[in-house]
């Protein structure tokens, strides 16, 4: 990218790509997130019950996920849907934590959940709807977490920054910058990937970047392709939703992925990337299950 054009970042102080700062490694339970190997982060859109988390925790990190996805505070377009378990929820993911090694990434969407949250994440989630919730952000910035921050589905690429600047303002640079597709004109798909975003914040800021292939597509016979094209591109790590029975799940169930389909996607995956802790974290849980 020309000097000319990296100009226009010249505002993101703290999040900015420079040449004393050109990637920075987010560290997770032993897991470095931006140091060269893909981290894939699976799970359900919602946390149902425990049995359908922990299933599906077992069945991702065997796979070779990392992270633990899984709301317990869901933001839903309907006050009428299932808001998620809170509390319960969150039990729920640290027992899954404790029994598989996976970190946990789950949402937060309140400033007065910040703490409860951050008692059992390993990694705060800022969904779509609040990322320009810039009191939730701030209050992020002390929250002694990694945050994962979603794109708003609106926001242009300088408001996903203004909001990553104002968490790093405010005292945490561990962030992490998720691309789930952005509404366009078109409405075949539930978004539109926007796959230049992944190059584009790689080039203007050291941050990590994660592809949400799920959000983005909406139906899952596409998540794989955009999966891999997120990771051609250069991100860092991907954001899947898999349920034991998707079309039973309470949310998302239509771009939840089977767990045969997920094994699929990873494998498919191993072509393009880097993923060896991965595959040693894979052998680990077998010598366990064997044992
Ligand atoms: C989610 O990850 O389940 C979610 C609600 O995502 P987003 O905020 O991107 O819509
Ligand atoms: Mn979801």
């Amino acid at each position: 990218m020309t000097a000319k054009w990296l100009e226009q970042f010249s505002g993101y102080h703290r999040v900015k790509r420079t040449p004393q700062c050109p990637g920075s490694v987010v560290r997770v339970r032993g897991l470095a997130i931006g140091g060269g190997d893909l981290v894939v982060m699976a799970g359900p859109c919602s946390v149902e019950s425990e049995r359908q988390l922990i299933e599906t925790a077992e069945a991702v990190a065997l796979a070779g996920a990392r992270v633990l996805r899984g709301g317990a505070f869901k933001p839903r377009s309907s006050p009428y849907s299932f808001q998620g378990l809170g509390l319960e929820g969150l039990k729920f993911l640290a027992k899954a934590r404790s029994l598989t090694g996976l970190a946990i990434v789950t949402e937060v969407m309140s400033e007065t959940d910040v703490d409860l949250v951050a008692e059992y994440a390993d990694i705060m989630q800022v969904g779509s709807r609040n990322m320009e919730h810039f009191s939730l952000l701030a209050r992020l910035g002390k929250c002694g977490r990694p945050v994962l921050l979603k794109r708003g589905m609106v926001a242009t690429i300088d408001d996903l920054l203004r909001s990553a600047e104002c968490i790093a303002a405010h005292g945490n640079s561990d962030i992490l910058l998720c691309e789930r597709g952005i509404r366009t004109f078109d409405t075949v798909t539930r978004n539109t990937f926007d796959v230049t975003a992944v190059p584009v914040l790689k080039a203007a800021t050291h941050l990590p970047v994660i592809v949400d292939p799920s959000h983005a597509a909406g139906v899952r016979d596409l998540v794989p392709i955009l999966a891999r094209a997120g990771v051609v591109v250069g991100a860092d790590g991907l954001l899947v939703e898999v349920h034991p029975d998707p079309a039973k799940a309470l949310s998302d169930g239509e771009q939840s992925l089977t767990f045969q389909q997920f094994e699929a996607m990873m494998h498919d995956l191993e072509r393009y990337v880097p993923m060896e802790s991965n595959l040693q974290h894979l052998t680990s849980i077998g010598r366990e299950r064997r044992a």
